[in-house]
């Protein structure tokens, strides 16, 4: 196929078209471009953090063409076990957009019509960042954390920013893990957590207990997709607790039974997000419990995206969201 040139693509039936206005990059699509992210294949058209106007639409009941919206773009086959379940995120026969399937670098794109999600008055900015933070929102929910709870969070990038964010709206007592003095700073400043623990400088363990009175935080999410950090995140758990996995990595996870046992501890995975997560992301943004121009930190246009999409890669630049804009 030639990637030279996109052609603007045509309605199918239940389909609709999106002109393109705001393009997310993220983690995904650095470690794509690297060729560092597993379960891809190229050629392959990145972007999966879109917002822009509907452009054409069929069987799309509710929206309007010119109409300002986002998309889920975990698209599903709507049959398999999962599917009937009411969990579309973890299909069986998922095509996530930008990465099993072309995504929306492109100027129009064509979407199944029941992605669509409404705009409902946010910028295009705010808007293209509903699905990082529904990723967060998802962990966060599967996590049922209950008010007052301590919730740890390891791994203080744009996705724990998000699990942050929404585990203090749920009413818990966040405390940022992260090996990144700057990140720590940006949650204390920006997302009002009270408690950071620097990894590379702190004990973990005894940081926590200090937090805690001793006792652990019941709910310890992971959002580093490192296979140490995940391994080291068991021992961070308190009594009747649960673990989530909200990052990815490739190899085997490794546990004491015992310590895992004796703590009646929960493991669970957390995996994209649905519907109900983008609208919880979009209320939270309407009411000002989140401020989505916190994240953006570097912006660019269209055109400039070839020239500066490697810098992004180098954590001296301290990327926390790039936006390009069309
Ligand atoms: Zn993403
Ligand atoms: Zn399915």
């Amino acid at each position: 196929m030639d990637y030279g040139e996109a052609q603007k693509p045509e309605l199918k039936k239940d389909h609709a078209i999106i002109r393109i206005r705001r393009i997310g990059i993220c983690g995904t699509d650095l470690h794509a471009f690297e060729g560092t992210q597993p379960f891809f294949s190229y050629p392959r058209v990145l972007g999966h953090e879109l917002s822009g106007e509907l452009a054409e639409a069929d069987g799309a009941p509710g929206f309007e063409i010119g109409e300002h919206v986002t998309f889920i773009p975990y698209f599903n086959c709507g049959h398999c076990i999962a599917c009937r379940m009411g969990k579309p995120n973890c299909c069986a026969k998922i095509a996530v957009c930008g990465v099993h399937i072309d995504g929306g670098m492109v100027e129009y794109l064509r979407v199944p019509s029941y992605s669509l999600v409404h705009g409902e008055g946010l910028s295009f900015d705010a808007l293209a960042l509903v699905e990082p933070l529904a990723i967060g929102a998802h962990g966060v929910r599967r996590a049922g954390i209950r008010p007052g709870e301590f919730v740890a969070v390891i791994g203080a990038g744009p996705i724990g920013l998000g699990i942050m964010e929404f585990a203090r709206i749920s009413g818990a007592q966040v405390i940022a893990v992260d090996i990144n003095e700057k990140r720590l700073e940006f949650c204390r400043d920006k997302i009002k957590v009270a408690h950071t623990i620097n990894a590379s400088a702190e004990n973990v363990e005894a940081a926590l207990s200090t937090i805690t009175n001793g006792d652990f935080p019941t709910v310890v999410i992971d959002a580093t997709g490192s296979q140490r950090a995940i391994n080291d995140g068991f021992r961070y758990l308190g009594h009747g607790g649960r673990y989530v996995l909200v990052g990815l990595q490739k190899g085997d996870i490794v546990v004491s039974h015992p310590e895992f046992h004796k703590r009646e501890a929960t493991l669970m995975s957390s995996r994209n997000a649905t519907r109900q997560d983008f609208e919880h992301v979009i209320r939270s943004m309407k009411d000002g419990r989140i401020d989505p121009t916190n994240y953006i930190t570097h912006r660019v246009d269209f055109e400039e995206v070839k020239e500066e999409f490697a810098s992004w890669l180098d954590p001296k630049n301290g990327v926390i969201k790039a936006i390009v804009s069309l």
